[in-house]
């Protein structure tokens, strides 16, 4: 894991001590045996992938300002947790991390995952993790600092927008399948007025419903 932050580092992908100690802190390999240290996307089933490292690392860098102790954070579609977990150590586990995971088998691997090395911020309630439809983001713990989303909305869902806390950055991709796709930037401030920045063109699954998904193919 060290060689591929140190790769991650010297490309300047990485720019943080913050988000190098909190990547190093998660080892890939609990989350996916292909290839765990590979700068690429695995498989993860259900026509799902773990994210790149690389795509791990912009995503915390780019969300390493708005964090600080104890906020809450919420990860729609959590996948593999690689990044729940991430995201809980740039925190040091004084926050709430809820994770949203629409496909109970991944869900339930998802837990197995964050167990093997991680079981104490599961039993501590630092890192929920949910089997729902994230789009409606999770009322339970709202407001949130920070919002990650792991698939790409055809259009930002409203209900997250809602859910975001002033102050607050939402990291999203937005585009249809097999077009382009951005990664969003959504900031609130603390009059409630939201800005929005595209950063860069990527390749995320679609943030869809259940049923579409696992019929892609
Ligand atoms: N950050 C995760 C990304 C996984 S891929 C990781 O690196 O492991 C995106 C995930 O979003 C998939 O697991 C998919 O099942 C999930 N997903 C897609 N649409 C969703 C929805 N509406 N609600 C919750 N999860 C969703």
């Amino acid at each position: 894991m060290k060689k591929l932050l140190d790769e991650l580092k010297s490309e300047q992908v990485i720019k943080s001590d913050l988000v190098y100690n909190s990547m190093l802190q998660v080892d890939r390999r609990d989350f996916t045996n292909s290839f765990p240290y590979y700068d690429s996307p695995q498989r993860i089933g259900f026509n799902a992938t773990i994210s790149a490292p690389h795509m791990h690392a912009y995503a915390l860098e780019y969300l390493a300002p708005y964090c600080s102790e104890k906020i809450h954070i919420l990860d729609v579609g959590s996948g593999s947790g690689y990044l729940t977990v991430a995201l809980s150590k740039m925190i040091n586990d004084s926050g709430i991390v809820v994770g949203i995971e629409h496909i109970d088998e991944l869900y339930r691997k998802s837990i197995e995952n964050i167990s093997k090395h991680h079981k104490n911020i599961l039993d501590e309630k630092k890192v929920i993790l949910l089997n729902e439809d994230g789009r409606n983001g999770v009322k339970d713990y709202a407001p949130y600092k920070i919002i990650h989303v792991g698939a790409a909305a055809e259009k930002i869902p409203q209900h997250l927008i809602d859910q975001l806390d002033k102050n607050g950055r939402m990291f999203i991709p937005v585009g249809k399948v097999n077009e382009d796709q951005w990664i969003y930037l959504v900031d609130k401030d603390e009059k409630g007025e939201i800005n929005k920045q595209k950063i860069m063109c990527v390749s995320y699954v679609p943030l869809t419903d259940k049923q579409t998904q696992l019929n892609r193919y």
